[in-house]
């Protein structure tokens, strides 16, 4: 049971600054090599009741697995109810980890048919154009299933 009852629409959280690319758009700033800690986010979900939407925003959250699979962990244990999750990634990183710690915090999240959780890939279409369509095929196919 928690002490308070914190309800969030939005939550947008950049669980690294760490990202592999400098694309022309990126509203980020430099990458730099920091991580959420575990700390951060047991006291976050021990504070929050519910969530709308959970966001991975940038930097690169393909880059930092094991935060993603901390989170849906913190998640099954406290009983934070999140509806959908919307993650921002580049896809240039998509590996079965990435894709396994994805599925493993899609089946903490209670979807319903109003709302979906997404991906949403940041292509720099000046430089990756020709990768784009591939990528992002790959990364959707694979949560699909
Ligand atoms: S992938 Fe995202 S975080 Fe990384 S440089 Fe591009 S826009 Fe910024």
């Amino acid at each position: 049971m928690k002490d308070k009852n914190i309800h969030i629409q939005n939550l947008a959280l950049e669980l690294t600054r760490q990202c592999n690319l400098n694309c022309g758009h990126c509203s980020r700033g430099e990458a730099e090599n920091h991580v959420m800690s575990d700390e951060i986010m047991e006291k976050l979900f021990d504070e929050i009741t519910t969530v709308d939407c959970l966001q991975f925003i940038g930097g690169e959250s393909s880059l930092v697995v094991d935060r993603i699979n901390k989170l849906a962990e913190i998640l099954t244990k406290n009983g934070t109810d999140v509806f959908s999750c919307l993650v921002f990634t580049n896809a240039t990183n998509v590996s079965d980890e990435y894709i396994e710690a994805l599925n493993k915090l899609k089946k903490v999240v209670k979807e319903t048919n109003e709302r979906k959780s997404k991906i949403n890939v940041e292509i720099d279409y000046k430089k990756q154009v020709l990768q784009a369509e591939t990528r992002k095929n790959l990364l959707c196919k694979s949560l699909l299933v």
